[in-house]
């Protein structure tokens, strides 16, 4: 039946003029053409548009775009001659001879680099989120603050656009570039992780992922930080976009350690930032990195690993047996979200729904286990329905960390990493004056139970990042260029499937709409290519914070050479 009704679509297509596609969706309801969009030109069986033969190989859809090949001949991801794809003209693929004058500036400079002919740039170039695997003209891997300074000059001079790229975790792969033809400062030989146990500040190299961060600064000293709890998400993007898990209500966020930052801005030159020296610079980083320059080296404040953590997890059943019961039940938890006889700064927790009807929380409390049971367990189980087995335990820090890491071990491998996902992401964060209305639950209860109508698997994880003492909000944006630090809760809609782009805006838009009094804003370490540029920016940074960074931006990278589709003057 559904390759009865893709064979309809197509035939429809050829005989109309498609849309063509700028959300990497093709086929389907909506139809999208892949041909001339940024994201490739070849229809996946899947519904998503790409370059590479998983699009453009078997079940690749004709109707919807080029079958076999991308653009001509080659339908691998070794192409870097590519045709210029649609973008805008601010971002427009450079001529062929852009990415040849880069690499004979990199071989002059003796940078070392690799092209698509080379035999480890397939590797180099998946993305985490294989749904957006742009193909880089060149991808830098330099091993001096040197050779970043020489790349970011050549690729300058030569008109590529350029981006860093730490753990490459980027929902909308823009470490990669975000479209075609940029060249990536790949920062995989920075990985340094150097703690001087004296101040308790740990140097950390730019391409260090957040497990071996972890790892490091425990050996060496039993020292911790606050950041997200999978160990392969890299040092790079995470801090310098918040950083959020389980220990920022107490913590703050990974970007509140940073103390000073190695930055190589767009005329090549190396800066330290810190509150005292390049201050603005400084600011501007925790919150657009990606705008400014590459960081190549990180100071962060740790602080003492705790002896003891108590996590805890509870799962209730039947919530989603009616709307009635998941609004009241959520209503319920953000209740207790806001009682300071309940909540201080040492809990946090999350909550995780799925179309399986999961309905979960699980968080960490900076206190032991007696207490959480005597004083806080009873009333996450008062006036709500029957749970199931409740966990309440107490673990050291170090194996804290691999329990929320979900993995045999935190550490990860320096070279090779080789974990993947293909998926669309959204975030929604609600302002701690609103929290989330009866309407706007009920909304989100009734647009869910449409998922398996729609071939969709997701989840949401609801986290708390306000409420009494929450040590994120203690903070403003005069701190740093990060504007969301008056959230309640932080919502992350995470979908797959042929028509997860559709469903999860759908899902989202539908909280949004019954909830029409509420300004609400979106999570910038969970960017959404969905956006166009000047959306995202005031979901981001709101206009006051925008405004600040675009000045900034105009005073250090003119020429716009740091860029991706949502970045800082893009
Ligand atoms: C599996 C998974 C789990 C996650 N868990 C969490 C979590 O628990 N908490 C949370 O808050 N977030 C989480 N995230 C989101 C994550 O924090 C972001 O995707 C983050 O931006 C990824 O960082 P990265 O260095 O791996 O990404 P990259 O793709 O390398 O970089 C992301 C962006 O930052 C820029 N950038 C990277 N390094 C530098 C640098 N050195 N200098 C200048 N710019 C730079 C890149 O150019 C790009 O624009 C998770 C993501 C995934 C995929």
């Amino acid at each position: 039946m559904k390759s009865l009704s893709f064979l309809a679509v197509g035939l429809f297509s050829g005989a109309l003029a498609a849309t063509v596609s700028q959300d990497a969706t093709c086929g389907g309801t909506n139809k999208y053409t892949c041909l001339g969009s940024q994201f490739g030109n070849c229809c996946s069986s899947a519904g998503w548009c790409g370059s590479t033969t998983a699009y453009c190989g078997t079940g690749c859809q004709s109707g919807f775009g080029n079958c076999g090949s991308n653009n001509g001949p080659s339908s691998t991801v070794a192409s870097s001659t590519k045709a210029p794809s649609s973008t805008k003209a601010s971002s427009a693929t450079p001529a062929p001879s852009a990415s040849g004058s880069a690499t004979q500036c990199l071989s002059d400079k003796k940078v070392p680099y690799k092209v698509s002919a080379d035999a480890a740039y397939a590797q180099l170039a998946e993305p985490y989120n294989l749904r957006l695997p742009y193909k880089p003209a060149v991808i830098v891997l330099p091993t001096t603050n040197q050779h970043v300074q020489d790349a970011v000059v050549c690729g300058g001079k030569a008109g590529l656009k350029i981006q860093a790229k730490s753990g490459g975790h980027s929902y909308a792969s823009f470490s990669s570039g975000g479209k075609d033809g940029s060249m990536v400062i790949d920062l995989e030989p920075f990985q340094t992780v150097a703690l001087d146990k004296t101040s308790g500040v740990v140097q950390v190299g730019g391409g260090v992922r957040l497990g071996n961060l972890a790892d490091g600064i425990y050996t060496q000293g039993k020292r911790a930080l606050s950041h997200g709890t999978c160990p392969g998400v890299g040092v790079g993007g995470h801090a310098t976009h918040g950083g959020y898990s389980h220990t920022s209500r107490s913590w703050g966020l990974a970007m509140d350690a940073i103390t000073a930052a190695d930055v190589v801005l767009a005329n090549g030159t190396l800066v330290k930032a810190s509150s005292s020296q390049n201050s603005e610079i400084y600011w501007g980083i925790r919150g657009a990195a990606e705008s400014l320059g590459v960081i190549t080296t990180f100071y962060m404040q740790t602080r003492a690993a705790p002896e003891s953590v108590t996590y805890f997890a509870i799962p209730w059943t039947g919530i989603f047996n009616s709307k009635a019961t998941f609004t009241n039940s959520f209503l319920r938890l953000q209740e207790i979200a806001r009682n300071s006889s309940i909540i201080d700064d040492r809990i946090s927790f999350g909550v995780y729904v799925d179309n399986y009807g999961t309905f979960s929380l699980s968080g960490a409390f900076f206190g032991s286990v007696s207490e959480f049971n005597s004083k806080i367990k009873g009333e996450f189980l008062r006036n709500m329905p029957t749970s199931g087995e409740v966990t309440v335990k107490p673990y050291s820090w170090y194996d804290y960390l691999i329990l929320v890491a979900g993995k045999d071990s935190i550490k990860e491998p320096l070279t090779g990493y080789s974990e993947h996902d293909t998926f669309f992401a959204k975030s929604l964060t609600v302002p701690e004056k609103d929290g989330l209305s009866s309407a706007a639950l009920d909304a989100f209860y009734t647009y869910s139970q449409t998922a398996s109508s729609k071939s969709v698997e997701f989840y949401s994880i609801i986290n708390l990042y306000g409420g009494p003492g929450s040590t994120i909000n203690k903070k403003d944006t005069n701190f740093a260029a990060y504007a969301d630090r008056d959230s309640l809760w932080v919502f992350q809609n995470y979908g797959q499937g042929a028509n997860t782009v559709s469903f999860m805006n759908g899902l989202q838009d539908a909280v949004i709409k019954a909830q029409p009094q509420t300004q609400f804003g979106a999570y910038l370490n969970y960017v959404d290519p969905s956006y166009d540029a000047a959306t995202a920016h005031k979901l981001y940074y709101g206009d006051a914070l925008y405004a600040r960074l675009l000045a900034l931006k105009k005073a250090v990278d003119p020429k716009n050479v740091f860029w991706n589709p949502q970045s800082i003057g893009a």
